[in-house]
């Protein structure tokens, strides 16, 4: 085959590359290309460019590939963001936040008294789980009964003392699930002097407050 017969060969290149051809026409390339270094190098320059576009096809997938993992993390991230983070934070807030120790459940009658020392002195002695819990108030109340938070309260006319024992809900939440958290709780008092001998005069009744139920229990009474 001569030169001239270029034209009609490299039409069918792109069909003999691909295997698509007749055995006829194979067979009339492959003789020509055998001769002609233009075909010839035409026909590696298709090989070429179809292992490219191979090569092209793997790194479109992992471009792919790449753009699905960075739209998991993304989602990933925001769930974090809007769901578990702030979760945490609302858990850890719910569980610092401060709740009465209810005077029945935590037996109060047992665990916290007042006690009048020698010099006239009231100490607070708490024990078990009343150790790690602490007193909020106090609220003085009159010989009607109205509390210093109250509109009628009168001050002159004082007469009495009413605290409450707060603990962190964790405290609250551990203490109900005995089985979970049973602690070695040491019952060694803690005793704390609340009032000293001058400040306590016009007292004549402590009360532990339960402000859920709203009831008073008598934690001391001037003998
Ligand atoms: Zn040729």
């Amino acid at each position: 085959m001569s030169k001239n017969n270029c034209g009609m060969i490299k039409d069918l290149l792109p069909l003999y590359a691909d295997s698509v051809c007749s055995e006829e026409s194979r067979k009339a390339v492959a003789e020509h290309i055998a001769d002609c270094d233009e075909c010839r190098g035409e026909l590696e320059k298709m090989g070429r460019d179809i292992a490219v576009a191979g090569e092209n096809d793997i790194s479109t997938i992992k471009r792919i590939k790449k753009r699905i993992l960075i739209e998991k993390i993304v989602i990933i991230a925001a769930v974090l963001l809007v769901v578990v983070i702030p979760g945490i934070i609302m858990l850890n807030l719910w569980f610092s936040m401060d709740c009465t120790m209810d005077y029945e459940k935590y037996n109060l009658a047992e665990n916290v008294r007042v006690e009048e020392d020698a010099d006239g002195n009231l100490w607070l002695c708490k024990k078990n789980s009343a150790v790690e819990a602490w007193f909020i108030y106090p609220d003085l109340i009159d010989t009607a009964g109205n509390r210093l938070t109250g509109e009628n309260f009168d001050r002159e006319n004082a007469c009495a003392m009413s605290f409450t024992l707060k603990q962190r809900r964790l405290n609250a939440v551990a203490d109900s699930l005995p089985l979970l958290f049973e602690m070695d709780i040491s019952s060694a008092e803690e005793r704390t002097m609340i009032f000293n001998k001058a400040d306590k005069e016009h007292i004549g009744t402590l009360y532990y407050y339960d402000d859920v139920s709203g009831t008073d229990y008598v934690l001391w009474e001037r003998k």
